[in-house]
């Protein structure tokens, strides 16, 4: 793969510039003969070439010709993220929503779930590579990504081949080990910052402690941060520690990018390879600019083609002009999620993942997951009531400790509670977190 030239113009200014500006400036009429374009492109491609989508389409009587504008995407089922799980156990490893034989692929990506995605030979989304861009990443700039590179395609897929097409130098740093990533940071002079927030937070601390002024010797100036909640008042937090610029994307790690920040701060900016849909959770229908519902999209990705994925997290779509320039429709904010499944650290956890710890010990009688934030960092905890006291409570607490780690990828702290403490029909999930 080539590394392609940013357009000349836009190099020295992190202020201004697009990653292609003649689809991010494009007239809202182009935009949407553009999308219906690419929309009957691949369904016509994914009805042939993928049995998910084809019998998605045969169980209400579609044919591909019955999909002509995004309008009509509302006659398609939405699958949600469970539905992927279900289809993938039964036509194991992708469900079927595979677009091209498993021999085409580059590499197969593991999500907790399981979910098996395939990943491209010749990943060419726009979407987190214009959320860079519209963030101040620049051609040149050395960028330290701290996403977790193992099984998941956030890191890898995704955020590095972006840095690679826009023309950064990466630092495969992934997650954890706070003070040798300082020291890197201290080393290359990094300028560019790829992670969760929180963990920039660390990085600050850690840095802090190690004696070090994040002016001087931190040589961050732009930041890109994603799969977890940013209140305000982090960011401003980091931006001032590190004299930095920080703004955010969004997505999942099935079908990639769906909104990114401008730096006019402004909701987040629809990339132009998606379509995205807000609709009402229950009856599947768009409920128009301004309306609080459902994300759900559709990407033109031959390799993945999922066609109506439902997010499950809430948002609003406006369509009022960004004076940035770009012209796409933009989420306000993620207002929350539609069921109680949430994120934890930036990791998808469902009730589900609750209930199988809870299996592995007999001892549990009733468990409450609450989820509560602290000094901008994510806490969990499980509230557990036990069948009858025991005699050695924190070795059974150290075991519970241990599965919550196996089986939903983040840390939990286990607090038994007094019989009768978790009311009758509360939910398997509370999620305290307030986002100010
Ligand atoms: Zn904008």
């Amino acid at each position: 793969m080539r590394r392609p030239p940013m357009p000349k113009e836009d190099v020295m200014d992190r202020t201004r510039g697009f990653y292609k500006k003649n689809l991010e400036t494009v007239s809202h009429k182009k935009r949407i003969e553009y999308l219906n374009q690419r929309l009957r492109g691949i369904i016509q491609y994914a009805y042939k070439n993928s049995t998910a989508v084809r019998n998605k389409l045969d169980s209400v009587g579609l044919k591909p010709k019955d999909i002509q504008t995004t309008k009509d995407l509302e006659k398609i089922p939405i699958t949600k993220k469970g539905d992927l799980v279900e289809l993938q156990k039964k036509n194991p490893p992708f469900g079927g929503f595979e677009g091209v034989p498993i021999s085409e692929m580059r590499r197969i990506y593991v999500s907790p779930g399981p979910i098996f995605e395939p990943g491209e030979a010749d990943y060419d989304e726009l979407g987190w590579a214009q959320g860079m861009v519209a963030a101040g990443f620049r051609p040149g700039d050395m960028a330290i990504n701290t996403f977790s590179y193992h099984m998941v395609p956030f890191a890898l897929q995704m955020i590095d081949n972006s840095l690679y097409r826009i023309g950064c130098i990466t630092i495969p740093a992934g997650i954890g080990n706070t003070e040798q990533q300082v020291n890197i940071l201290k080393t290359l002079k990094a300028n560019a910052y790829c992670g969760t927030a929180s963990f920039l937070l660390n990085i600050a601390e850690k840095a802090e402690e190690m004696g070090l002024d994040l002016k001087k010797d931190i040589n961050l100036k732009v930041g890109f941060v994603a799969t977890e909640m940013l209140p305000e008042s982090l960011r401003s937090k980091l931006e001032q520690k590190f004299e930095m610029i920080i703004r955010q994307g969004y997505g999942t790690a099935d079908i990639g990018c769906l909104g990114y920040e401008c730096l006019k701060k402004n909701g987040m900016h629809v990339p132009d390879d998606k379509i995205v849909e807000i609709v009402d959770p229950n009856t599947g229908k768009q409920v128009g600019p301004g309306k609080a519902g459902e994300i759900v999209a559709a990407t033109f990705n031959k390799v993945y083609p999922l066609i109506r994925f439902g997010t499950g997290d809430l948002s609003i779509l406006t369509e009022t002009p960004c004076p940035c320039g770009r012209t796409s429709p933009r989420l306000i904010k993620i207002l929350g999620r539609v069921d109680q499944a949430t994120k934890v650290r930036g990791l998808f956890i469902h009730p589900g993942q609750a209930d199988e710890v809870a299996s592995k010990h007999p001892q549990i009688s009733k468990v409450q997951v609450v989820i509560t934030r602290k000094e901008h960092k994510d806490e969990m905890t499980f509230r557990i009531e036990l069948k009858e006291e025991i005699p050695q409570p924190q070795k059974l607490k150290e075991e519970i400790e241990k599965s919550i780690r196996d089986v939903m990828k983040v840390r939990g702290d286990v607090q038994f509670v007094p019989k009768g403490t978790i009311p009758e029909g509360a939910k398997k999930i509370e999620d305290q977190r307030t986002w100010e």
